[in-house]
């Protein structure tokens, strides 16, 4: 049923070799999107597109740091190349965090945040917007975070990003409906990742997220790129603008 296929389409998805990008790639590429990515570190790149291609997927990646804006135009050049100057769908994963009480970031550490989260997405989208068009089908998806709708002890400026990226999604789902391109924004609450590793193995701290989150659990990179994938789907067709919370119940819960 082509309603729930993605079969023929193209992908592009940013920070691909591990946590909810690496899923995001396999699960589009299972529904039969032809993905491209990129990560930071090579060898881990190169071992991760090795996988894929023996499981069948047809996924390709080259080294980018996402926080570079002269990286980020090489590698939608690499992407217009691969794809024919054409693509369907742009994930923007990448993200990063460090946590502090607001008083204490430097300088440094606001834009490389700031950079990382929020910069590289938006010019992204700039990039990646004539290809969307060309086409005909475009879709968009930020990950962004429950950070991003409530205060949590994520740092301000992580947060911040986050909020962004959520008004982003609404911003450009408007200027951007009359050429085809839906935009839509995922929100996680904890999700086991190497991101979040060390924090989630401290006992008293997940303890804390578990009791806040209604399922009682913190999610699954797959709990969230199943998502991802679906708003990409023809069957999403008419879902644009919207942020939809992956978080166990976390953000409808007012009482612990
Ligand atoms: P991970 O750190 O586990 O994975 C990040 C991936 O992105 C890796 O493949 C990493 O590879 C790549 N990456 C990181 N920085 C860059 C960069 N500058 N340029 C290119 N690639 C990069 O993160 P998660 O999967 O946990 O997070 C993905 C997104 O989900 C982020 O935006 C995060 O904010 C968001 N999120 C995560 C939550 C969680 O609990 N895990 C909760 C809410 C939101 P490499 O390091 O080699 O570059």
């Amino acid at each position: 049923n082509s309603r729930w296929s993605l079969a023929g389409m193209t992908a592009l998805v940013t920070g691909g070799t591990r946590g909810i990008g690496y899923a995001t790639v396999e699960e589009l590429a299972e529904m039969g999107a032809a993905v491209y990515t990129c990560s930071r570190n090579e060898e881990e790149l190169n071992q991760r597109l090795q996988e894929w291609s023996s499981k069948g997927f047809n996924v390709s990646g080259a080294v980018c740091d996402a926080s570079s804006r002269e990286q980020r135009s090489q590698l939608m050049d690499k992407v217009s190349s691969v794809f024919g100057a054409k693509l369907n769908i742009l994930i923007n994963n990448v993200g990063t965090n460090i946590r502090k009480p607001t008083v204490d970031y430097t300088a440094e550490e606001y834009s490389s945040i700031m950079t990382t989260n929020l910069d590289s997405s938006y010019h992204l989208c700039q990039l990646a917007h004539p290809l969307l068009k060309a086409s005909g089908k475009g879709s968009i998806v930020f990950i962004s975070s429950v950070a991003g709708l409530v205060h949590l002890f994520s740092g301000s400026i992580y947060g911040a990003t986050k909020g962004a990226m959520n008004q982003l999604t609404k911003n450009l789902a408007c200027e951007w409906a009359k050429d085809n391109i839906r935009v839509n924004c995922v929100a996680p609450w904890y999700i086991k990742t190497s991101l979040v590793k060390t924090l989630l193995e401290n006992k008293e701290f997940l303890d804390h997220v578990v009791s806040r989150t209604p399922l009682k659990r913190p999610g699954e990179p797959q709990e969230v790129s199943s998502l991802v994938a679906f708003l990409c789907l023809p069957a999403a067709a008419y879902i644009t603008g919207q942020i939809v919370c992956v978080d166990g119940g976390m953000t409808v819960n007012a009482f612990p």
